[in-house]
């Protein structure tokens, strides 16, 4: 495919365009099995240069494939057909945060854990965050649609977001939803680009809502020796009408995974849950985490440890953490 290199320098500077057959390796895959070269990568820094990218892509019919960090499983930003891999990763700035509307306004290249890290300070979060959230950007979660384990509790990114700028294949700048919480009127088309996976525009930036960090969270663990047994007390603990904040199942080959990826010691019964609740009133969180004790007894879980110790929660949930990364190195 022939695509102008010197007039994508010029929209985005030399240094951020790239034809390195090196370059376009490492851009060929995401997280998943899936591998195709692009012809060149782009990385833009602002609006104005990723709608000037559209329109010469789109003028010369060359296929654009947005990519933020790359994590996604699926094989959405390999680019199949070639053409531009365009790098959202500089744009990454944090542009409002908005305690007073619980609203935060971002590029779309910022990554989670760096917005978590900036809200906790303010005793606020973003709850959605995947278990990729130490690299995935804000803008592959949008179009993916990302949802982490807190999501039983808060919801999936489409739950979060309010509104949002997107460059349009032809390089058009729209503006979706709002910026306020409450808007009644009007197509959501903001939600409609929540999942859409790059196909429907670049989104350029993100108005999102956020909540307020509990004041307790108390994680606990249940061992089960067969894996039907834990799957009941999950059902059982859903439809019970707890409120788990975290509710993860690892089966067998999880667990092993981890333990060979992590030596983690794990004791490799038929499962694991881990299961979380959260709130400002210490006796309610108690309450949840005692009710949900007392289901996975009932389906023949034991062994179970809880924690409110944030450094021992972190040790008791590192397994589940880690296991995408553990299964792809596990070897029967
Ligand atoms: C270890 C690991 C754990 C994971 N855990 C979870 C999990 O718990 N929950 C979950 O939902 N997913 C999970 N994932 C999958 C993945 O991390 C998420 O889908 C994440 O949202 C992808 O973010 P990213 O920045 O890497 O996006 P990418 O992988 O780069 O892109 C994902 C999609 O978004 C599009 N895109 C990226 N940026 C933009 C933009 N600015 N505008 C328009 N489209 C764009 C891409 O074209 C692609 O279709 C995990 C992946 C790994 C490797």
């Amino acid at each position: 495919m022939k695509i102008d290199i010197e007039k994508l320098k010029k929209i985005v500077g030399a240094n951020n365009v790239s034809d390195d057959i090196a370059d376009l390796y490492v851009y060929a895959s995401d997280a998943s099995v899936h591998h195709a070269l692009p012809t060149a990568v782009v990385r833009p820094k602002t609006i104005e240069e990723v709608q000037k990218i559209m329109r010469y892509a789109n003028a010369n019919k060359i296929p654009v494939v947005p990519r933020g960090a790359g994590s996604g499983t699926s094989g959405h930003t390999v680019p199949i057909d070639g053409g531009i891999v365009l790098d959202m990763k500089q744009m990454n700035r944090i542009l409002d945060i908005r305690p007073e509307d619980m609203l935060i306004k971002v590029e779309p290249g910022v990554v989670d854990d760096d917005l978590n890290r900036a809200l906790k300070p303010l005793g606020l979060f973003y709850p959605p965050a995947p278990a990729s959230s130490r690299i995935a950007t804000i803008g592959g979660e949008i179009a993916a649609n990302a949802s982490g384990v807190r999501s039983v509790k808060y919801g999936a990114t489409r739950d979060y977001v309010y509104g949002m700028k997107v460059v349009l294949a032809n390089g058009d700048l729209v503006n979706l939803g709002s910026n306020t919480r409450v808007h009644s009127s009007g197509y959501q088309l903001e939600r409609l680009i929540v999942g859409s996976e790059g196909t429907l525009g670049v989104v350029v930036e993100a108005t999102m809502g956020i909540r307020p960090l509990p004041k307790y969270r108390c994680l606990a663990v249940a061992n089960f020796d067969k894996l039907q047994d834990a799957g009941n007390a999950i059902s059982d603990i859903i439809s019970s009408g707890c409120e788990p904040s975290m509710l993860e199942l690892m089966d067998k080959i999880g667990i092993i995974a981890v333990n060979k990826a992590m030596d983690l010691g794990l004791k490799e019964v038929g499962a694991i849950i881990l299961f979380e609740a959260d709130g400002n009133v210490k006796e309610a969180v108690d309450f949840e985490i005692e009710k949900m004790k007392k289901i996975c007894k009932k389906h023949n879980g034991k062994d179970i440890k809880k924690s409110y110790d944030l450094v021992e929660r972190t040790k008791l949930f590192s397994g589940r953490k880690k296991l995408f990364a553990s299964l792809s190195q596990y070897k029967e």
